[in-house]
């Protein structure tokens, strides 16, 4: 499990305690923000929830649960027309306009950004590993495979677990820089805290979730969740 970070006296951290967090409901019908309605979604999100699912059938549902979310995410990109021949003879079809940015938050995001590429092959897959200074709290990206030339007409941020909404933000703050006509956030579980807290920081972008849970715990995990989604994905309990 994730190590709890420790206070200066050697005592747990609980960043979460005590701070007022809103409920369910508050957070229900937020602009801008998609809570999947899909029943096999919820099936398969029940699966990953289970303390029993093992790390392969575990990583195997979370990509299956990014290539839904990614169709969910991805039903009103920009289309252009193209001319095409059937074997019945030239039509005009049409194919996305510009490109598909996906930039999984490292590590936990790499599940989702595979069960995307299912979905859209050609995607741009920018990883993207955040920490935070603990002094001035400001995200340091001490991964950035960002390109430098930019020519997307979206970029979704993936990371499961919507906990505090910390490195979402941050992640949604790296993108904004690149000047990326529409950005998303697509995750699987949000806890109304920090839902409520992306939405109100970043309330120009779509926020696309499998699941709303209840609350965060004393230390920022998400109840009742499926515990950390990283380690659960790579076997490192
Ligand atoms: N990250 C996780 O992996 N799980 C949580 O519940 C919260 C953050």
């Amino acid at each position: 499990m994730t190590e709890t970070n420790t206070s200066g006296a050697g005592r747990p951290s609980l960043p979460m305690q005590g701070v007022p967090q809103p409920r369910r409901q508050d957070v229900l019908n937020l602009p801008r923000v998609h809570i999947s309605s899909h029943p096999v979604m919820a099936q398969k999100v029940t699966a990953l929830r289970d303390r029993n699912t093992q790390p392969p059938e575990f990583y195997r549902h979370v990509k299956e649960i990014g290539a839904l979310l990614a169709y969910e995410a991805t039903a009103n990109l920009a289309l252009e027309a193209v001319p095409i021949e059937t074997p019945m003879g030239p039509m005009t079809g049409q194919r996305l306009a510009g490109g598909i940015g996906v930039t999984p938050v490292l590590r936990a995001g790499l599940g989702l950004a595979e069960g995307f590429r299912e979905v859209i092959p050609d995607a741009q897959i920018w990883h993207l590993g955040l920490r935070r200074d603990e002094q001035t709290l400001q995200a340091i990206a001490y991964y950035n495979q960002l390109p430098h030339q930019v020519d997307l007409q979206v970029c979704y941020a993936v990371d499961p677990m919507l906990a505090t909404g910390g490195s979402a933000i941050d992640a949604i703050n790296v993108l904004k820089r690149r000047r990326i006509p529409r950005l998303c956030y697509v995750g699987i579980i949000a806890a109304p805290y920090g839902l409520l807290k992306l939405s109100q920081t970043h309330p120009d972008i779509d926020i696309y979730i499998a699941a709303l849970d209840e609350s965060l715990n004393d230390v920022g995990y998400i109840l009742p969740g499926l515990g950390d989604a990283g380690d659960r994905q790579f076997g490192t309990y």
